[in-house]
């Protein structure tokens, strides 16, 4: 019997066109390595519960019933530079369905071979990567910041070759949808308006209903999506989270972070850090990214043109003032983040410098991100010992703390310690630090799940300081050479 999954295709069934309905490859010996069943009762999946049956399933070898595998069609702006088309090259999107939540869910496998959008490419992925997608994803969702999820990790017996040879994988990943700034601009640049405007269409229903059926629905989507890049850029600012390839295909209409490949967390807080090694001029680095943002928001706000007016000048001036003001959207976001970050309860007109002051404080002396909010808490308990110990002078925290505490006094009040137990609720303690993660990857090449098993609890409960995990919480020694990470997923 094959397994029946309350599939509810909206893609498939809305948007011919749109992509090629398309097989997984099949693979010689595939091996469930991971299974979020947690997330699988979320998504309503009553699935077979023996792994041979799930490895089947999520390596793409059996069609569950009611699936519909297709390969999406988009196009991108990479490094700046434009291709009119890219696509699923090595994934297939096999289905929605509706969580326990009402939200509509794509389920997707990645590395599932060659597609008509592969290129050069062989479609696959290796198990590195794959797992690499599973541990910083499921990070980011206990970080409370929108991001797509694994459901599983499958083995599939090939070896691939990625300079050395490599063992192949799959990766199921969940997301509110696959439709990025690429998928407008495929149509865009082909000059396809009607269906820019059923895509467009098909993007309120989904994801910003409120806004069907209004007259200005276009413009307003475009100034929704901004505001939620607004938000999740900012989200991404707080953790030191470096996504690496902010393509326009990378970057999900949804508001969810996606496509894990090179991205990386900052340990030492510098803003021109860079951890991709293909982003030879860091177009992509830490600091960067706001204006990224900014930047793939003006090539969305392009390809609605069109719909914005019949009057070009027109639309070009409404798309502007939305791309204009995304400079002020993302500072409040990001001003409402540090204040959480700093415990600040009032709004006042300078949280915003004293946000800034205390990365200021940080710069050119190897404090790091996490620990120095982190250990701000702890401050208003009366010891300073642990934020002072990530500095090498405190010349600028001192007078900084000041500061901070003179705010304090003048905000609403609150019981010292519970605000810094609501601090410790929004600063984690526990991120994917780099080399904690290379050496679950490390093991799991080995055969040995251990370590990523034991990382992934770990990050499962990021505000929650544990006893016994302190290594779990450190950065890499300050000795240790500079982290790269490579595209490779
Ligand atoms: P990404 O780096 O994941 O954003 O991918 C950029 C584009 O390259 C997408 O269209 C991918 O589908 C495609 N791609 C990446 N790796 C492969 C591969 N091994 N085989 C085929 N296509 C690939
Ligand atoms: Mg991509």
């Amino acid at each position: 019997m094959k397994p029946a999954i309350p599939f509810d295709n909206s893609y498939a069934q809305k948007l011919p066109g749109f992509y090629t309905d398309w097989q997984a490859a099949q693979v010689p010996d595939p091996k469930l390595i991971r299974f979020n069943s947690e997330l699988a009762k979320e998504l309503r999946l009553d699935l077979p519960d023996d792994e041979a049956s799930l490895a089947e399933i999520f390596s793409g070898n059996t069609v569950p019933q009611g699936a519909n595998p297709l390969a999406q069609v988009y196009a991108g702006h990479q490094f700046g530079g434009f291709s009119p088309q890219l696509g699923d090259g090595r994934a297939l999107l096999i289905g929605e369905v509706i969580d326990s939540s009402g939200n509509r869910r794509d389920i997707q496998l990645k590395g599932s071979g060659r597609t008509p959008y592969s290129r050069g490419g062989d479609g696959k992925a290796a198990l590195g990567p794959v797992l690499r997608e599973y541990i910083m994803g499921e990070a980011m969702h206990a970080l409370g910041i929108p991001t797509t999820r694994a459901l599983a990790a499958v083995t599939t017996g090939e070896t691939i070759y990625r300079e050395e040879l490599l063992p192949g994988a799959v990766l199921t990943r969940v997301a509110a949808s696959h439709v990025r700034v690429g998928t407008f601009q495929y149509f865009a640049a082909r000059g396809e308006e009607e269906k820019v405007a059923r895509l467009a269409d098909y993007v309120i229903w989904r994801h910003f209903p409120d806004l069907g059926g209004q007259a200005d629905r276009h413009a307003a989507l475009l100034q929704q999506v901004a505001a939620r890049q607004a938000k999740l850029i900012a989200r991404w600012m707080g953790v030191g989270f470096i996504h690496g390839v902010m393509n326009t295909d990378n970057m999900a209409i949804s508001g969810e972070t996606i496509d894990y490949g090179p991205c990386a967390f900052m340990d030492y807080y510098a803003p021109d850090t860079v951890f991709s090694s293909i982003d030879q001029g860091g177009r992509y680095a830490y600091g960067n990214q706001p204006l990224l943002a900014q930047w793939n928001l003006a090539r969305f706000a392009e390809c609605l043109l069109p719909l914005l007016s019949d009057d070009k000048e027109r639309a070009v001036e409404t798309a502007m003032q939305v791309i204009d003001q995304f400079p002020a959207l993302y500072r409040e976001e990001w001003t409402a983040m540090m204040r959480a970050k700093l415990g600040l309860l009032d709004i006042e007109e300078g949280d915003f410098a004293l946000a800034q002051d205390f990365l200021a404080t940080m710069e050119n002396q190897k404090v790091d991100f996490t620990l120095a909010f982190r250990h701000l808490a702890d401050v208003l308990r009366g010891n300073r010992q642990a934020l002072d110990a990530q500095y090498q002078a405190t010349t600028l925290l001192e007078p900084w703390l000041a500061k901070w505490q003179a705010r304090i006094a003048r905000d609403a009040a609150a019981e010292p310690h519970s605000r810094a137990a609501s601090m410790e609720g929004v600063n984690p303690v526990y991120i994917p630090r780099n080399h904690k993660v290379e050496e679950a990857l490390a093991a799991a090449h080995a055969g040995d799940m251990a370590a990523f098993d034991v990382l992934m609890s770990v990050l499962a409960h990021p505000f929650e300081e544990k006893a016994g995990l302190a290594e779990y919480a450190k950065p890499a020694p300050r000795d240790a050479g500079r982290y790269r990470t490579f595209c490779g997923t």
